[in-house]
């Protein structure tokens, strides 16, 4: 039988702010484990918690941006269950009252309803290696929202581009960092089957914890795969908590699917519900930044980027911003984004640094200086890499590396020499008509010249000296 899959998200994405959620401790990635605790997040006897209100904040424009409407009032409930990871026994999260109730977000052509954003905290998280466990409480007490759609997503493909949406506005916001290798976003994936034509969900199951999106793509698949199967024999789907094993790829089953009701929800009573008034909201509102789909629209439209170049640019906000400061600085869009994406990325990720030691006036300059002919391609690069690494502006890394091109033809004519002496049968088979080889022999004078020329000098030397001039 043919079957359409139903698919709900819920992604989970640790906030950044500098303290936990109830407590003043660190919130840190990495460090040495159980050093970021306290009495609260540990849940010692007579602790009480304190809401971080930068928390609250982050989980509101959180909200902003996917279109929710704000609770003026939300609450705190605990939700029971014992697991080691959880010193108190009890999570405190929201699920009568959340802060962001609807909204949703545009994928393609579609409109995938959000049912909430609420606010939680992290567990802390448990490690097991030969045949020992360990916990490490940093992460208990860590603020965390949860985004959960609506059973809306009809596809893989559409739920890996939903989450990856989540990701760039939450990562744009300044609300997540986003690294889904470290935890920092994850994704559960629900997933049912119902005979194509049909209307009546079936029975989901659940894969937790996925942090990655080629392996909620994967996921989804398999377990599509498995449902089918199941059905097709006449069987049920159990409704139950599945794993994803990145080594098989498949899916395996944790334990039965457990209801609210199992966990014993119930308001806690250490914590005042959230009171947020319009102004709150107006004040957070104003101070988003400019959100990514709007920015990519800009890129596209204005300054006439490929959608693939503006993703690229997106893909970082620390990118972006430099990209857009630069353009602001006078330099041409789509020059600014080939230096960015090109040779700046490159030493970015060479010296793994944060942030980036170019102003956006030296890398207009740059630019401006390539437009001119001042600068060679390959000279451009040079200055970049060397504001880079040496921390100085664009004269300084013009000078110290002498890449303005002065047409010295001298110097050229005596590379050009050298090329000629040392490429002796291309010489040959080029003046014997092989004509493509120019490129060849220009190519070797560039790389001598050390961007300290214009190819297009090069070339129409290399050509008279070699005598063949194209007629003008
Ligand atoms: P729980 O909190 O117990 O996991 P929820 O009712 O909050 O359950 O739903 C969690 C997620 O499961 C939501 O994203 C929702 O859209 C999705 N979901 C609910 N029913 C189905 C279904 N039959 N098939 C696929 N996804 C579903
Ligand atoms: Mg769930
Ligand atoms: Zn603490």
């Amino acid at each position: 039988m043919k079957y359409t899959p139903v698919i709900g998200l819920e992604i989970h994405a640790e906030l950044i702010t500098q303290s936990k959620i109830f407590c003043g401790c660190e919130n840190t990635f990495g460090r040495e484990s159980n050093t970021t605790t306290c009495p609260v997040c540990l849940g010692m006897p007579g602790a009480l918690p304190v809401i971080n209100k930068r928390a609250v904040e982050l989980a509101i424009a959180a909200g902003l941006l996917c279109g929710c409407d704000i609770a003026h009032i939300s609450m705190w409930d605990r939700k029971n269950y014992f697991y080691p990871d959880l010193a108190k026994a009890y999570q405190i999260s929201q699920l009568y009252a959340p802060l962001c109730v609807g909204g949703g977000l545009r994928i393609d052509k579609r409109f995938i309803r959000l049912n909430r954003i609420h606010l939680e905290e992290d567990a802390g998280k448990l490690t097991h290696a030969h045949g020992t466990s360990h916990i490490d409480y940093n992460r208990a007490g860590v603020p965390l929202i949860e985004i959960v759609t609506e059973p809306d997503i009809t596809h893989a493909d559409e739920a890996v581009a939903f989450a990856e949406q989540v990701r760039q506005l939450l990562v744009h916001g300044g609300i997540c960092d986003g690294k889904m290798q470290q935890g920092s976003l994850r994704v559960d994936a629900n997933i049912s089957l119902m005979p194509e034509g049909s209307t009546t969900l079936g029975t989901r199951a659940e894969i937790k914890n996925i942090n990655s999106f080629r392996f909620l793509k994967a996921a989804i698949l398999f377990e599509m795969e498995r449902q089918a199967k199941i059905l097709d024999k006449g069987g049920r789907v159990a409704q139950e908590t599945r794993r994803y094993d990145e080594q098989s790829g498949e899916t395996f089953s944790m334990r039965s699917k457990e209801n609210a009701h199992d966990y014993r929800y119930f308001p806690d009573p250490d914590i005042l519900p959230l009171f947020v008034t319009n102004e709150d909201i107006e004040r957070i509102k104003n101070a988003l930044p400019e959100s990514p789909i709007a920015r990519r629209e800009r890129y596209v439209e204005i300054f006439g980027l490929s959608s693939k170049n503006a993703d690229a640019l997106l893909a970082e906000r620390r990118i972006a911003d430099f990209f857009d400061d630069t353009v602001k600085q006078g330099a041409n869009p789509q020059a600014a984004c080939n230096i960015i994406k090109g040779e700046l990325m490159r030493v970015l990720n060479e010296s793994k640094r944060d942030d980036i030691p170019i102003t956006p006036a030296d890398m207009a300059k740059a630019l401006r200086m390539a437009a001119d002919k001042q600068l060679a391609q390959e000279g451009l690069r040079a200055a970049v890499s060397y504001m880079f690494f040496n921390n100085c502006d664009i004269d300084t890394a013009v000078k110290a590396n002498n890449l303005i091109v002065r047409e010295d033809t001298s110097l050229v004519s005596s590379v050009i020499s050298e090329v000629i002496a040392q490429q002796g049968d291309i010489v040959a088979r080029y003046k014997k008509g092989e004509e493509k080889l120019i490129g060849f022999l220009v190519g070797q004078c560039m790389k001598k010249l050390k961007g300290k020329a214009l190819p297009q000098t090069v070339d129409s030397l290399l050509k008279r000296r070699l005598k063949i001039i194209e007629p003008v």
